[in-house]
């Protein structure tokens, strides 16, 4: 590792770190939680509206490990909750309108309490409460959950797929995904993470490897300033991706994200050849899961026994980051998982592709809470979100003082 990777890495982890220290960071102060109740007391919830959105991405996304090509951006529902005071607030909520019909007449605070986020009922509304209850109150989501992280949130562009491989008709090798990167770099991102695992079943083995390996090296020499991150969407054995990474060894690669179906062996293997390199990448894991419970759990979507399995990595410094999925855990479940993970030394991503949307809620986690390593970002919009109040330069998205998550939803 040459001094400006290690310098590099160290800022990186150690900025990080710092973060869980429970500051308040600069930014928009908290509110007063009993004055605060007392406001949302005067709120009742009176209509909700549901509608439809579509995100439209700068570029086709190509093909990952696993999956076929994204495409050009998914639809969603959000929904807009409007009180009898007026005030109103919007997010993504994907459920019908049956499901979420009983909330309505309730009083805000019977909902939503200021230290525990939305109660088990309003869950289906989550992402709307947080926003509304900002609105109602003057003040970001972020400061909602106590202003403890940046306000300066470093993101990073999750769209950088198999375009190597796109067209299929005519394949534009390694400068397809390199333009892929341009194309986030003149917006603002300064880190991408590169999908790999081609030889998963795109490409014979072992030219799926060398392909994995000439893509993170053309980019390193192409962006040397930018972060680095490479997901294998669990694509690889762990002995293939050890020759990965060996082909990469000089490439300061920042993060490593689920190379291998999370077992302690193949991680013990992996750590101990990242000694013998000196590669200090952060491994991040925890996004996908073999299986869904038939019930939501204390994690959501995931099994405890998982979540149990990926603290146990983490105590033994297998796993760095949980990159639990924002909506399959739940935003009221992050506010109350990152206080933990922070206490037990391990950083946050959560897992927020493929709705734009969703880094910024993720972004207010990170400015509200302050464990997160870095956002995983989305290029793209949908038409009728208004993303103005948002700036992003040199890789950071700047945290506006504006009222819930800074979101306009057009009429
Ligand atoms: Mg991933």
């Amino acid at each position: 590792m040459t001094r400006r990777c290690f310098v590099r890495s160290m800022t990186a982890g150690g900025a990080a770190l710092a973060l869980g220290q429970g500051a308040l960071q600069a930014g928009v102060t908290p509110p007063d939680f009993a004055s605060a109740a007392k406001t949302l007391s005067e709120h009742r919830i009176v209509r909700m509206e549901a509608r439809q959105l579509q995100d439209r991405y700068p570029r086709f996304v190509g093909k990952n490990s696993h999956l076929g090509a994204v495409g050009w951006g998914g639809g969603y529902q959000v929904r807009r909750v409007i009180t009898d005071q007026g005030a109103s607030g919007w997010g993504m909520s994907h459920v019908k309108d049956d499901v979420v019909a009983p909330l309505i007449g309730r009083s805000v605070p019977n909902l939503y309490d200021m230290e525990q986020g939305v109660s088990d009922e309003a869950r289906a509304i989550e992402i709307p409460l947080h926003d509304l209850v900002g609105n109602i109150l003057g003040k970001p989501v972020y400061a909602l959950l106590g202003s403890q992280g940046p306000t300066s949130v470093p993101i990073y562009s999750g769209a950088v797929y198999f375009d190597d491989l796109e067209p299929e008709n005519q394949p534009r090798g390694v400068e397809g995904v390199l333009a892929s990167c341009q194309q986030d770099h003149d917006v603002g991102y300064r880190a991408f993470k590169l999908k790999i695992g081609r030889g998963f079943k795109w490409m014979p083995k072992a030219e799926g490897i060398q392909r994995d390996i000439d893509v993170t090296r053309a980019v390193r020499e192409r962006f040397p300033e930018c972060r680095i991150l490479v997901d294998g969407n669990d694509g690889f054995t762990v002995e293939e991706f050890i020759a990965y990474l060996d082909g990469v060894r000089d490439c300061d690669v920042y993060w490593i994200e689920e190379p291998f179906l999370e077992t302690r062996d193949d991680y013990l293997k992996l750590r101990e050849f990242m000694r013998t390199i000196d590669c200090r990448a952060l491994i991040a894991d925890g996004e996908s899961c073999p299986r869904h419970p038939p019930q939501p759990t204390e994690y959501g979507g995931y099994e405890v026994e998982f979540v149990d399995h990926l603290y146990a990595l983490a105590a033994e410094k297998l796993v760095d980051v949980f990159l639990l999925d924002l909506g399959t855990l739940g935003y009221t479940r992050w506010r109350h998982l990152m206080p933990k993970l922070k206490a037990a030394g391990i950083l946050a991503s959560p897992h927020t592709w493929m709705w734009t949307p969703r880094p910024i809620y993720a972004a207010h986690l990170a400015a509200g809470l302050g464990d997160v390593a870095i956002v995983e970002g989305i290029p793209g919009k949908a038409a009728g979100i208004d993303y103005s109040a948002f700036t992003f330069a040199n890789g950071d998205l700047q945290m506006p003082e504006a009222p819930g998550f800074g979101l306009g939803l057009e009429a």
